[in-house]
Formats: structure tokens, sequence, C-alpha cells
């Protein structure tokens, strides 16, 4: 596969779960006084087609088509 990596500057997860297992960290993280970010959902990068965490409720808005 050609390599479409853009440069992205926020941690990738290659797939949904690993974002996820990290989103479940990043709360236990902050709850314990030990993280101030506040991630809440992960969403799928269109740039480099990794796995974010996000503080945003509301998805990134689509690229146009
Ligand atoms: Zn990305």
């Amino acid at each position: 596969m050609a390599d479409r990596f853009k440069r992205c500057t926020k941690i990738g997860y290659r797939t949904e779960r690993d974002a996820r297992v990290a989103l479940v960290e990043a709360i236990i993280a902050k709850n314990r006084g030990r993280n101030q970010r506040k991630e809440r959902r992960v969403y799928e990068c269109p740039i480099c087609h990794r796995w974010h965490l996000t503080s945003q409720p509301l998805p990134p808005p689509s690229p146009p088509a």
C-alpha cells in the first residue's frame, strides 16, 4: 500500500479498540488527578486514518466529497 501518511500531531491508534482502551485509561488517570486532559470519545482521523482521542462531543466536520 502506498504511504499515505500525512503529518498528524496527535497520538494515533491503529484500531478503534486500541483507541477505546487508551480512552478508558485516560479517563481513569483523570479521575485520579493524574491527567488534566478530558478526552471523552474516539474518532477515526481523515488525515492519518488512525484513531484519536478527543474532548469534542461532536465528530469533526466531514471533508468535502
Ligand atoms: Zn490523525
